[in-house]
């Protein structure tokens, strides 16, 4: 077992809605953040908050939403709204990483337009989402992301490679910086050459896959910043696999 700097310490996780929220195996993310915790000796504790299940925006260090068809998004996003957003940016404003992939990541923004209703989100990030008629944005998408300052602006570029199956086309407004810039792929509504959206440790991306098991540098990150650690505190694993889905992802993606 390696051992890190961070060894002695804990990650706490909690998924919300997790059998709702969990297309395209979104639960993978999951056991990826896991098994690199447990590599590096670092503790690792999963909770759960589903419908009618309280949140606390105290206990853990990464908040978790998944992907969900527009009807499991309906039934969570009043209970998100009525029963954890208050949690959520209390979570969010003490630092704890927030991330939401796909139809988490609509949920996190102001609201989510779908043909008769209007769902209303966390607001945790300024994006508004549309379902509009028009053919859902589907296929291999690569992104570079740049994550060492809040804003995103600055640090070396990296990539991001996964697929994306979205009908609602998300709108940024001016309080919101993207996750990334789209090498491949549609993104946030497949014509504003952006994906994501970042607000300091809260995260929204359209990237399934599962996002994690193809991109661990991110999970890394997301480790260590759940944990208010230096990623290079975190013990180097043999990532020899890992490297490899990565690069077949970029490939499928063309980058
Ligand atoms: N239902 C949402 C949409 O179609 C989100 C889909 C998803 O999570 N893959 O836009």
């Amino acid at each position: 077992m390696a051992v890190s700097d961070a060894q002695g310490s804990k990650l706490r996780v909690c998924a919300l809605y997790p059998d709702l929220m969990n297309i395209y195996a979104d639960r993978g993310n999951l056991m990826v953040l896991q098994r690199r915790c447990a590599w590096r000796g670092i503790g690792f504790e999963l909770s759960a908050s589903g419908l009618g299940e309280p949140l606390d925006g105290g206990a853990h260090d990464i908040y978790y939403l998944g992907g969900g068809q527009d009807r499991d998004q309906q039934l969570c996003a009043e209970d998100l709204v009525q029963g954890k957003r208050e949690a959520l940016h209390e979570a969010a404003a003490r630092g704890a990483v927030v991330l939401g992939v796909c139809g988490g990541y609509q949920l996190l923004g102001e609201s989510y337009a779908l043909a008769d209703e209007q769902l209303s989100g966390a607001a945790l990030l300024d994006v508004r989402t549309v379902r509009e008629p028009r053919p859902r944005l589907i296929g291999n998408v690569a992104i570079e992301v740049r994550l060492n300052d809040p804003e995103g602006s600055s640090g070396k570029p990296r990539v991001l490679a996964g697929f994306e199956n979205h009908g609602g086309r998300t709108y940024l407004g001016a309080g919101a910086t993207p996750l990334g810039r789209v090498l491949t792929g549609h993104g946030n509504d497949g014509r504003s050459g952006f994906e994501g959206a970042r607000a300091g440790s809260v995260i929204g991306t359209y990237l399934h896959g599962p996002l994690l098991p193809k991109n661990t540098w991110f999970a890394d990150w997301l480790i260590a910043t759940a944990l208010d650690i230096p990623v290079d505190a975190l013990a180097p694993l043999d990532d020899d696999l890992e490297e490899q889905a990565h690069r077949s992802a970029r490939r499928a993606a063309g980058v």
